[in-house]
């Protein structure tokens, strides 16, 4: 396939800013198309939030955003690009784990039968609840991973979906269960999205989540989520694509002439590139996209394993600390209400129990984050530390050294986090159907070849490249007049 058709005055038929996953899916996707294009990145090293670093001592690779893949499998840009066969994945028979005290925890087997047989008197409810997602949790990808605004093409999957999410995201969402785990086990998912808690939008991301865990898994990349950004990299120097790091772009006419521009940046950030360019009307639309709460990231080198209380928590890829369904919502909530919780809720993994390459022999990085207030900048380090002591007594003594980074420091680090959202614009309902606003078409700018290539973009936040994707399938369509989806298979890698 070759779209190209004109590159008035440069060389060049399109530009990408950013690198992060989308920017990169949107710059292969239109290599692949036969475009030349250029990706500027303002970081020293391409990835975004998809970055492996030595953040603590040497030896140890930690993950300095995303650590944990569940779109790696489900995610149609990354079944195109053939991820699977590109990046060796570790997908751990647990994919995640939630504690309650010593002796309770929550099991989320890559196998629903067996989960919620742990479950005693909710194991039913719990099936019932989740069987008909997790066995169709491909078409749940497919209709949950595009703009919501599009009529959906499996209905009953639709409904079954909206259904649930409804229960679980309303104050009846303790009605079908008589236990604690099962309940703490949906909150637990549910809270990663930085919502209130319920909250349909909340439920229906954590309900698809939770579908992953118990049909493909969550995977975890050998050598860290870095692996995936190489492979893309790779993929689009052997197709001709050109990098350029270590350069920020402060205004689009800064940039050469290229037929697209395909910006991996937030609504906030595109107001201010495109200055007087942009129309009045799309500013005023943007410049109601609304940002999120942040994170706060701490990082651990470990001595040996994190000591779990309870020892299937030493399989999982993911644990959710933060205790019951009451305690995470309430402390969910006050972080929605502007303040720190006392005992927060806080995301784990542990990569170096799958994946030697992470850490020297006999020693672990752990990687955490926790929820804060928007701009906070208060550091984590001591909560987050107390919450995993209170399910793994004796932490403490495993820790050799820390990096922690507050949510203004997230920022800093990536302007597309702003005041540490990760999720590049609160993924609410009325912002999943309008991100970052209502079209069929939400790619397009109000600009002219100008597209929004970022999480901040349908269908929002994670490493599945798919905003990436959809723009830039948005730009073949209207700058080169092609209908037909480019070839991104690992079996033609080289080809151009
Ligand atoms: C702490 C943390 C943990 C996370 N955990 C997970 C997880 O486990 N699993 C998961 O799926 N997702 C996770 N995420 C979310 C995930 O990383 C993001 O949703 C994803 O990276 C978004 O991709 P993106 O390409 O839209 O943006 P980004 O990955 O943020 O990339 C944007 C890129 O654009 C560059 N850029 C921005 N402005 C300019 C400019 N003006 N000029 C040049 N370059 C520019 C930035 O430097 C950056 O490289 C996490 C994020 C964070 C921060």
């Amino acid at each position: 396939m070759n779209a190209r058709r004109r590159s008035g005055g440069s060389d060049l038929d399109a530009v990408v800013v950013g690198s992060g996953p989308n920017g990169l899916a949107a710059a292969v996707t239109l290599a692949r198309a036969g475009l030349r294009v250029r990706v500027y990145e303002r970081a020293d090293r391409p990835g975004g939030g998809a970055a492996t670093r030595e953040l603590t001592l040497p030896g140890f690779q930690h993950d300095v955003c995303s650590a944990v893949h569940p779109m790696a499998f489900e995610s149609r840009f990354f079944r195109e690009f053939g991820l699977r066969e590109r990046v060796e994945f570790v997908t751990p028979e647990v994919s995640f784990a939630h504690p309650l005290d010593e002796r309770h925890a929550g099991v989320a087997y890559r196998d629903l039968g067996r989960t919620a047989e742990a479950l005693g008197p909710d194991a039913i409810a719990y099936a019932q609840l989740l069987r008909p997602l997790v066995e169709r949790s491909t078409r749940v990808a497919e209709f949950t991973g595009s703009s919501l605004v599009r009529v959906p093409t499996d209905i009953p999957t639709a409904l079954s979906f909206g259904l649930r999410a409804l229960e679980q995201g309303s104050p009846a969402w303790n009605l079908r269960f008589r236990g604690d785990v099962a309940p703490a086990m949906l909150t637990g998912v549910a809270a990663h999205t930085i919502l209130r808690q319920p909250s349909v939008a909340a439920a229906g991301a954590g309900l698809a989540l939770t579908a992953y865990a118990h049909a493909r898994g969550w995977p975890i990349p050998i050598g860290g989520s870095q692996a995936i950004i190489d492979a893309m990299v790779d993929d689009l120097q052997a197709h001709g694509g050109e990098l350029v790091l270590d350069h920020e772009v402060t205004a689009l006419e800064a940039l050469p002439a290229a037929t697209v521009t395909l910006l991996d940046v937030t609504p906030k950030a595109l107001i201010r590139l495109a200055g007087d360019a942009m129309p009045a009307g799309y500013r005023r639309a943007l410049q109601r996209f609304r940002y999120g709460d942040g994170v706060a990231k701490v990082d651990f080198a470990l001595s040996e394993p994190v000591p779990w209380t309870h020892p299937e928590l030493c399989r999982a890829g993911t644990v959710h600390v933060g205790g019951t369904r009451a305690e995470v919502a309430d402390a969910e909530n006050q972080v929605n209400r502007g303040r720190l919780p006392e005992r927060p809720y806080v995301l784990v993994s542990q990569p170096s129990l799958f994946d030697s390459t992470r850490a020297p022999a006999g020693m672990h990085t752990l990687w955490t984050y926790t929820h804060v207030p928007a701009g906070s900048d208060v550091d984590r380090r001591e909560a987050v530390t107390a919450q995993i002591e209170r399910f793994a007594p004796g932490f403490r003594d495993t820790i050799l050294a820390t990096s922690s980074r507050t949510a203004r420091e997230v920022e800093r680090h990536n302007p597309n986090y702003p005041g540490g959202d990760i999720a590049a614009g609160a993924p609410d309902f009325l912002q999943l159907v309008g991100r970052p606003v209502l079209s069929a078409d939400p790619w397009r700018t109000g600009i002219p070849g100008v597209y929004l290539a970022s999480a901040s973009a349908a269908p929002g936040p994670g490493v599945t490249g798919l905003p990436g994707w959809f723009a830039a399938l948005s730009a073949l369509r209207h700058q080169f007049g092609t209908r037909t989806l480019p070839d991104l298979s690992p079996r033609t890698a080289g080809t151009r």
